[in-house]
């Protein structure tokens, strides 16, 4: 559940690939329609907003994955109870076993530049949707008459992070990676595509003596957090 069209190709990508070539089923759930995605001042929103859409649901296509748009504006987005509760949707119409976000702590990268706020915001709102309106019946009960029962996340997976505890080894699907972002070809020309994220993949595996990867934070969540920690 990421904030814009490329988001999750761009940051987790080669997991993703990896995890569907182990049978996993996914869902994409894209949050804001990247409408600020231009730098063509006669491009309309609703052009930015069809272009978008189309390269999100070819690298889709390509992942074999469902992807869901909750259409929020680009560029300006908050962790709202109205994000909360849409996210909480999707999750109890999803229910899916592990939940894949931004690291909402991370503000800088690389030395180079400023995590983008939405990326902070979406991060935020999924984390707090997870914990703990998706498992409780009373938090938004309006959910309820829609049919969407509570349900538990088991694992956050936060990336890219500061301070990661979990690596996935992406040497053998970087070049898919590569092509997942380059359906968003709009936003990504191939060639710096490339440099730029075989450096990150590089940065990401150091760690682990891996030549690429995608580095994770992440959470187990339990039905009853007092149980758990009582390691019952
Ligand atoms: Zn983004």
């Amino acid at each position: 559940m990421f904030a814009h069209p490329d988001d999750a190709e761009t940051a987790v990508g080669g997991s993703l690939l990896t995890w569907a070539a182990e049978g996993w089923e996914i869902t994409l759930c894209v949050i804001t329609d990247g409408d600020k995605g231009t730098n063509d001042p006669a491009d309309s929103r609703r052009a930015v907003i069809e272009r978008r859409r189309r390269e999100q649901t070819a690298a889709a296509a390509r992942l074999g994955a469902a992807v869901i748009y909750l259409g929020y504006e680009d560029g300006a987005l908050q962790p709202t109870l109205d994000l909360r509760r849409d996210l909480v949707r999707v999750m109890r119409r999803v229910r899916p076993l592990r939940v894949v976000a931004n690291d909402p702590t991370v503000w800088f990268r690389h030395g180079l530049y400023i995590n983008h706020p939405d990326h902070r915001a979406a991060g935020q709102a999924v984390v707090e949707a997870a914990y703990p309106a998706v498992k409780k019946a009373s938090i938004f009960p309006e959910l309820l008459a829609e049919g969407c029962e509570p349900h538990v996340v088991e694992e956050i997976w936060l990336s890219p992070t500061d301070e990661p505890d979990t690596w996935v080894d992406i040497s053998g699907v970087f070049d898919a990676k590569i092509d997942l972002i380059c359906d968003h070809a709009s936003q990504f020309s191939r060639e710096s595509t490339r440099a730029a994220f075989s450096r990150i993949a590089s940065a990401a595996g150091q760690p682990r003596s891996l030549a690429a990867a995608e580095s994770f934070r992440t959470l187990r969540l339990a039905a009853n957090t007092v149980r758990a920690l009582a390691g019952e």
